[in-house]
């Protein structure tokens, strides 16, 4: 026979504000099996803990049920205080008494009474529950980080200084994400290239890391310390081991005139190019879309009617003036197979065009432009080499207008989220054009100003008081063209409570920082999650900001949400310490609660081998007898095999039918 004992936590007031716990545990002391039932102040202190081994071991307990917060909060702790008393850490069930009762329960009795079910429940759960063992797994100890903005570098460095090889994989032909597409940085206004390209450099150049840019993750699969990936090469049609880097290449293609993704659209590249100057690396790729070459028939696999001439190659610049010959037309995409331990997802994020904005002229007003418009017209480097100007004439604007939080805490476009960097890049925006045009008149709407960051408030009063910027709160109802081709704004001053109509050479959008586009099929690729907007989940905001869904993979920068550079560095170097932290052992302890299959009940019928998310089981095949088998390491817990299973062989370890069955007879009979 069981002998249980039931712990319940007053958590301060949190759970005795609302729950009689006396009362819980006076009720628990009459359940069958139950020997012993205590209360506590706080169950998780060193005091609490202490309390709950003495009573185990004076009571001769032999397993326990805790009623507190969350599991995710403390399970890991509790599994640990019952093994120091002497007890297999699997033979614990925590009824929550806090998110579940006391937090959503306004009324005492009925708060009081749902905590007795609860604790009833977790009773007979406990009672049919088995002794659990964890399992070792050898750590791979390498890494894969996906993403080669400042985030993926800033991880892929710090790993690789560890001592620890790393896989970087860039999906662009060059590393530096959005970083190296600003001008300069708030809150010190440094120059982003040159903070960012020495580190761009170390990656190139550091004996622990490998490059794959232009690359994609194809698949994961496997399980923390162990993942197998495959990666896509895609052909660059340059031989990167032979190409010397002269771009020579990039000077002389005719195909010319194609909107450079890198400078907004604004400049224009060629079909063989680098996307800007400080690329790593420095290896051209060409646009298979748009090559004259890869795109005119192939001599040896064209159709030539009777009589007629097989048509040849167009072009070829490219390869004819390489005088390193690394052009290589026939070049395809590889695929690479490598072995990691751990995961890190640091892919960024994406800000909306003026095209989403239908009051602000929905992209066809040319002086209209988007704030990282704004950072490439302000770049030495970009399309205007640093001038900024109207774009419908190249003229200087004499009034500039910056619009904050345009798309962002906005219902109406489903993100009512802040994108929390657009009140200080708009205030270094408006710096730098005081800087380049101190004769212009500059206004900035917004609708309250987040600046919380180390000197971050400084820095947005400095824009006010020594650049000039004037901040009006209100919000820019609509932007038009009058038939001269002056721009006129429309809103509403809401401090002085007057409507606003001003003329405009150049309005500047800080537009909605958002997910990128393809978030939820990386994830899905990844095995992880996103949030309602495509952001990619953490597992607790507060908590564990830096781990997702799934054990050995983490996420770091601007993908989570949108972020500056202070704090994408600190939490990227974070997310290396974990993976550090990981790859400190060489073997972990698998999670035991897992599915398991009875082969003798099992009729093989795979609707599990169909349901499970993490491709954990399979059909096998031994004496003739076909069953399915679950892989230990790759399965997660998730149980959905066991929902799945009618014959109910597949089961979940922890949570078996039994011990369902058990807890709701507790609950409808005790
Ligand atoms: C207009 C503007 C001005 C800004 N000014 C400042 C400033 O002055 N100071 C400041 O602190 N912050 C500023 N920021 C914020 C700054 O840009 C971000 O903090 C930073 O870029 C976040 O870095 P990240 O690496 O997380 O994301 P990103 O810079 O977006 O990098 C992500 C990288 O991942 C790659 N990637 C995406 N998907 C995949 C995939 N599936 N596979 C492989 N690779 C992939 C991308 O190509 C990219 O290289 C500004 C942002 C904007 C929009
Ligand atoms: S083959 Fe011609 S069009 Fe194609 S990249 Fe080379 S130079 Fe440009
Ligand atoms: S519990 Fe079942 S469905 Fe879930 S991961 Fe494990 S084997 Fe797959």
């Amino acid at each position: 026979m069981a002998r249980i004992g039931v712990f319940i936590c007053h958590c301060g007031s949190n759970i005795a504000g609302k729950v009689d716990v006396e009362q819980v545990a006076e009720m628990a002391m009459s359940l069958p099996g139950v020997v012993y039932a205590s209360h506590q102040k706080y169950s998780c202190s060193e005091a609490g803990q202490k309390t709950i081994i003495e009573g185990i071991k004076e009571n001769n307990i032999d397993r326990v049920v805790i009623g507190s917060c969350s599991p995710k909060m403390h399970e890991k702790t509790f599994r640990g205080t019952i093994a120091q008393a002497g007890i297999n850490s699997y033979l614990l069930e925590i009824a929550n008494l806090r998110e579940h009762v006391s937090w959503v329960t306004g009324d005492r009795d009925k708060a009081t009474e749902k905590a007795f079910d609860l604790i009833k429940a977790a009773v007979g759960r406990v009672t049919s529950a088995k002794p659990l063992f964890p399992s070792q797994i050898p750590v791979t100890k390498k890494a894969l980080v996906i993403g080669g903005g400042i985030a993926g570098i800033q991880t892929a460095l710090d790993i690789a200084d560890m001592g620890h090889e790393v896989i970087l994989v860039e999906r662009e032909p060059s590393i530096g994400g959005r970083m190296a597409q600003l001008d300069k940085t708030f809150p010190t206004i440094d120059c982003s290239a040159c903070i960012l390209s020495p580190r761009m450099v170390d990656i190139a150049q550091h004996p622990n890391i490998t490059l794959y840019s232009y690359s994609e993750v194809e698949s994961v699969s496997g399980y923390i310390g162990n993942f197998d990936v495959v990666i896509r090469k895609k052909a660059r049609y340059v031989d990167a081991k032979k190409c010397t880097g002269c771009l020579e290449c990039t000077t002389k293609c005719p195909e010319k005139n194609i909107p450079n993704e890198f400078d907004q659209g604004k400049a224009m590249r060629r079909a063989i190019y680098v996307p800007f100057a400080q690329a790593v690396p420095k290896v051209p790729v060409i646009d298979a879309e748009r090559c004259r070459y890869l795109n005119s028939p192939d001599p040896a696999t064209a159709e030539v009617a009777e009589g007629e001439k097989a048509p040849k190659r167009r072009c070829g610049t490219c390869a004819k003036v390489c005088q390193a010959g690394a052009v290589d037309y026939e070049q395809k995409d590889e695929l690479i197979a490598e072995r990691v331990g751990a995961i890190v997802v640091a892919t960024g994020f994406n800000v909306t065009g003026t095209d989403e904005y239908g009051e602000y002229g929905a992209g066809k007003l040319p002086n209209v432009i988007t704030g990282l418009d704004f950072e490439r017209f302000v770049n030495a480097s970009g399309p205007t080499d640093g001038k900024i100007v109207r774009p419908s004439d190249g003229e200087k604007p004499k009034r500039v207008v910056f619009i904050q939080c345009v798309g962002s805490r906005d219902e109406s476009k489903g993100r009512p989220y802040c994108s929390r960097i657009c009140c200080m890049y708009t205030a270094k925006q408006a710096i730098l054009t005081r800087e380049k045009l101190p004769d212009a008149e500059i206004f900035v709407f917004y609708m309250d100003i987040r600046a919380s960051g180390k000197g971050y408030e400084e820095f947005v009063l400095r824009a006010q008081r020594e650049y000039g910027a004037n901040y009006v709160r209100g919000r820019v109802s609509r932007i038009y063209e009058m038939p001269d081709g002056h721009m006129v704004l429309k809103g509403a001053d809401t401090l002085a409570g007057i409507p606003v109509e001003m003329e405009a050479d150049l309005v500047v959008l800080a537009t909605a920082a958002t997910p990128r586009e393809d978030a939820k099929e990386l994830a899905n690729i990844v095995g992880i999650t996103t949030d309602s907007y495509g952001f990619i989940n953490e597992v607790h905001p507060k908590l564990k900001p830096i781990e997702v869904a799934r054990d050995g993979i983490f996420a770091t920068g601007a993908c989570l949400s949108p972020r500056d550079i202070p704090h994408t560095v600190a939490m990227s170097s974070g997310a290396a310490a974990k993976v550090g932290i990981l790859f400190s052992k060489d073997h972990l302890k698998s999670d035991p609660m897992v599915a398991e299959v009875d082969p003798f009940k099992c009729v093989a019928c795979g609707a599990c081998v169909a349901v499970c998310p993490y491709k954990a089981i399979n059909l096998e095949e031994f004496r003739g007898m076909k069953f399915a088998k679950v892989n230990e390491a790759m399965c997660q817990g998730c149980g959905t095999c066991a929902a799945a299973c009618r014959p109910g062989a597949a089961q979940l370890k922890g949570v078996t039918d039994e011990q369902i069955l058990k807890s709701l007879e507790a609950v409808t009979q005790w």
